[in-house]
């Protein structure tokens, strides 16, 4: 249920409603616009059926929301949540670029990356430590040495980074070294770790899983959110479908749908959405148009070395390349970017 207030309502009025709910036994979710203030109450709201809610001060209506995820929904907060990591801003006017390799390898493929994709536009510096690989056998990341070698890389060009959690028992260690946690669609639905990233102070972006509807994405940011952290950043990665030239189909339709179902920032990950690096760069332009906030790309001093997803991995020149082919996109659909002049991309290019 949500008890919807006037955005000018006296503090102390808003404090008198909360108060009441508390009394009744509820927990409140709080969320300020400048219209409205919302006040949302999660769970059995049966006994709140006979309190005159209408004759509190400022409260202008109350609404049961119907749909099973309530604090992520467009009901809950009518407008768009915006997340400031350091001073990168997502979920705003700027569509932000993720950028960095698969894994983490070694110092210098992780500078050298931090400073080309810096260069070209990137706001964040993606790289995983530990990894989900699909086979035991293969590389599974270099763990905390890999975590250090990304927060170094990341400070010195300036860059936020982005790396995934597997499990509970690494949220801590994790947490020391970076901006953002990334849960991949392997624990979309790990409901334990998403029930204590809900406990944590800095943004997570939750990937969709392979077979994940957008209503059980949404429930599992649910889960995040319902436990006090509101910095969710929804990514659509792909989906199993029966295509099989690519490695996941890019569920294209899922941008404006979330948009339209909730409040909560989307970037989209075109290069485990497709497995082939020729097809990211259109997948990027499309995922732009429809509406998403970011992209996440997989870049890499030579791809063809990578330990870890190479075939669907951009050199710097090709990425540079996508950097020129989004801007015009960008620029279309009204929405900014920090992608450097032609000129200029020109003159790294050499
Ligand atoms: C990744 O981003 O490195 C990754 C493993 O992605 P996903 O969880 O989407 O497969
Ligand atoms: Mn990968």
């Amino acid at each position: 249920m949500i008890i919807v207030m006037n955005g000018k309502t006296d503090n102390t009025d808003v404090e008198k409603v909360i108060q009441k709910l508390h009394e009744m036994g509820h927990e409140v979710h709080i969320s300020r616009g400048e219209r409205r203030i919302i006040l949302g109450v999660i769970g059995d709201v049966e006994n709140l059926a006979s309190v005159p809610f209408y004759a509190f001060n400022g409260v202008e209506e109350i609404i049961r929301i119907l749909k099973p995820y309530k604090l992520a929904s467009r009901e809950f907060k009518d407008f768009d949540t915006i997340i400031k990591v350091n001073d990168v801003i997502i979920g705003g006017k700027e569509v932000v670029i993720m950028a960095g390799p698969c894994v983490v390898e070694n110092e210098k493929q992780i500078f050298e990356t931090a400073h080309q994709v810096k260069a070209l536009g990137a706001k964040v510096l993606r790289g995983g430590a530990f990894k989900p690989r699909t086979s035991p056998y293969t590389f599974q990341g270099l763990g905390e040495e890999g975590l250090k070698l990304l927060a170094r890389a990341g400070k010195e060009a300036n860059l936020a980074v982005v790396t995934e959690v597997m499990s509970v028992n690494q949220i801590d260690l994790v947490a020391e070294y970076t901006d953002i946690f990334q849960v991949g669609a392997r624990n979309m639905q790990n409901f334990v770790l998403l029930k204590e990233l809900g406990k944590i102070k800095k943004p997570i972006l939750l990937k969709r899983g392979m077979s994940a509807t957008l209503e059980e994405l949404l429930l599992s940011a649910e889960y995040i959110l319902s436990q006090g952290n509101y910095e969710v950043i929804l990514c659509e990665r792909g989906i199993r479908t029966f295509e099989n030239y690519t490695r996941n189909t890019l569920d294209l339709s899922a941008i404006p749908a979330l948009k339209r179902l909730s409040h909560l920032p989307i970037v989209v990950d075109p290069s485990h959405a497709t497995g082939r690096w020729r097809l990211v760069s259109p997948m990027a332009k499309a995922a732009i148009a429809v509406g998403a906030d970011g992209l996440l790309i997989e870049v890499h001093p030579e791809p063809k070395s990578s330990l870890s997803d190479g075939a669907q991995t951009l050199r710097f020149d090709t990425f540079s390349q996508l950097m020129e082919e989004i801007k015009p996109i960008i620029q279309a659909i009204g929405r900014e970017c920090s992608i450097p002049s032609e000129s200029e991309l020109e003159r790294i290019k050499k």
